[in-house]
């Protein structure tokens, strides 16, 4: 039954469908000219903060959402339906990349401080002393996920990047978790509190239409934008920041089969392959952007026992509850749709509304070149096998797939001379490559690399997951023949910040 009013709406239980107790009032236009006219207003005071202040902000969410952790898993339990070891794993991880922030604000690095060493006395004209470094973009939005209730919503990686780099941030709760974001979203509100910043830095919205957010990233305030979600909403959004009079960056994941590769040596090597497949592509019920959504081997015995190991695990999976009702009819009609292809072998497991099957799709080089939508992504327990004539036919298969955020490729030595041939390939179309590994699983770390070619991300220079994701929310200026107690702390020849800096091209 639909409780929402046109001022509130209601969350929905994951697990039955019906509205959980606790309206939300519903977020529009005024709200998000409200928030952006606060952040602008604050946003200077927090780009120019100290550092270390900065720092012990992102610090201070960290240790609020630890506090409360209790009651954050409770409620993201019922309106996610995903596990309370796995969300209190999110909120460990939401936690760290705060504190993995907080370590690259304090060394200054973000900066990027470059000096050109002035030359009076060059011909034909003097050499100007050039300094550069990166300032905050201003007030961002940021889109919260529905697969990642913490990680990647209020409080999430793109929060903490953005506020990392000094830009306040007006997050779009997403409607698959209102009271969720509500909780976290306090849970920062505290932390500016603590330490003495002004509230503003930080705005959580929420709402039941889809005007909330187009209103948000067309406002003139916001500079830059994070999202996660569906190519169809990322791309009408991302639509909307470059068709504003002034265009702004959009960062957007929207979407990825993340191949795997496996290699005759390594199918016949590892017995414990499918099992490990099995396990990555129904991880999170299939609900990760990682997920493995296409296995390409080759026609080999080898292979076929790959495939019927598979099938058999697949059968036995227990029956998953996915994260909204709008996820599991768009799950059960896209693999209603592929189950009847031409050329598909489909095995699914038991399942009785209101929970879905897993399923493991199997075709042949030839149908997946026939079959454009083969490509393409389905959120949930599935993946599709595809077998190729032989590496050749699998080399070209390699060469013609859209950006996805990872590309994996499993082989022993034995198959050094395919591996040469395959990487040049996937480096060309994936954020990540891995090796004898599987995709699902992202480390947050200083080198990782969560983006990689459309649909993947929409800016394909950028990742959202790690510490170079703070560059996102980050512009260079250059500062032409400024006396030094005009410069920047970071471009100061006294260097008072202890930071590192590049003069000439070299780094000191
Ligand atoms: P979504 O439908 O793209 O929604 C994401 C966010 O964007 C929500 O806040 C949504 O608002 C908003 N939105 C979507 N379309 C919009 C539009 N045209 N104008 C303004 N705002 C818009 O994604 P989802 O709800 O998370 O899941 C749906 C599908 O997205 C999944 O089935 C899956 O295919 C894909 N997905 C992909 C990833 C990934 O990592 N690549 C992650 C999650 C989901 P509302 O909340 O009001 O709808």
């Amino acid at each position: 039954m639909n409780h929402n009013t046109p001022n509130t709406f209601y969350a929905t239980n994951a697990f039955t469908g019906e509205p959980l107790p606790d309206a939300f009032p519903v977020h529009g236009e005024k709200e998000v000219a409200q928030a952006a006219e606060a952040a602008a207003k604050v946003a200077r005071q927090f780009r120019r903060l100290d550092n270390h202040k900065r720092a012990s902000l992102l610090c201070s969410i960290a240790l609020e959402l630890e506090s409360h952790s209790g009651e954050i898993v409770t409620r993201a339990h019922l309106e996610t339906a995903l596990p309370d070891v796995r969300l209190n794993g999110e909120i460990g991880r939401t936690a760290n990349q705060l504190r993995l922030f907080a370590d690259v604000v304090r060394s200054g690095s973000y900066h990027q401080a470059i000096f050109d060493t002035p030359n009076p006395d060059r011909q034909p004209v003097p050499k100007p002393d050039i300094r550069r470094q990166q300032i905050a973009i201003g007030p961002v939005a940021v889109f919260g996920a529905s697969n990642f209730p913490l990680a990647f919503s209020a409080a999430g990686g793109d929060t903490a990047s953005a506020l990392a780099a000094g830009c306040p941030v007006i997050v779009k709760g997403h409607t698959a978790h209102p009271g969720t974001s509500k909780i976290v979203a306090e849970c920062v509100e505290k932390a500016l509190q603590t330490e003495g910043l002004p509230s503003a830095i930080f705005t959580l919205l929420q709402g039941n239409r889809r005007e909330l957010g187009q209103v948000l990233v067309t406002h003139p305030k916001i500079k830059g934008v994070g999202f996660t979600g569906s190519v169809g909403g990322g791309r009408a959004l991302f639509n909307l920041a470059q068709q504003r009079p002034e265009p702004i960056p959009f960062y957007g994941e929207l979407g990825a089969i993340n191949p795997t590769f496996i290699l005759p040596s390594a199918m016949k090597a590892s017995e414990s392959l499918a099992e490990q497949f099995v396990t990555s592509m129904t991880m999170g019920c299939g609900q990760f952007c990682t997920k493995p959504g296409v296995v390409f081997a080759l026609n080999t015995p080898e292979t076929q026992a790959f495939i019927e190991t598979a099938q058999t695990l697949i059968r036995k999976q227990i029956p998953a509850t996915l994260l909204t009702q709008g996820i599991k009819q768009n799950y059960q009609s896209e693999v209603e749709k592929r189950s009847s292809d031409a050329g598909i072998n489909v095995t699914f497991s038991d399942a009785q509304s209101p929970n879905v099957a897993s399923a493991l799709f199997v075709t042949d080089s030839k149908n997946w070149r026939e079959n454009s939508s083969l490509e393409e992504e389905i959120f949930g327990p599935q993946s599709l096998v595809v077998v190729c004539d032989d590496f050749e036919d699998m080399l070209t298969l390699s060469e013609n797939l859209a950006g996805s955020l990872t590309a994996t490729i499993h082989a022993t030595t034995q198959d050094s001379a395919l591996v040469e041939q395959l990487i040049p390939c996937l480096e060309e179309i994936a954020g990540r490559l891995v090796f004898n590994g599987w995709p699902t699983g992202v480390e947050v770390g200083y080198a990782m690399v969560h983006g990689g070619p459309y649909p993947a991300s929409t800016h394909v220079a950028s990742t959202s997951v790690g510490a170079e994701a703070i560059h996102r929310w980050l512009r260079p200026v250059a500062y032409q023949s400024l006396p030094e107690a005009l410069l920047p702390d970071a471009l100061k020849t006294s260097n008072p910040l202890g930071i590192q800096r590049s003069i000439d091209g070299k780094v000191l």
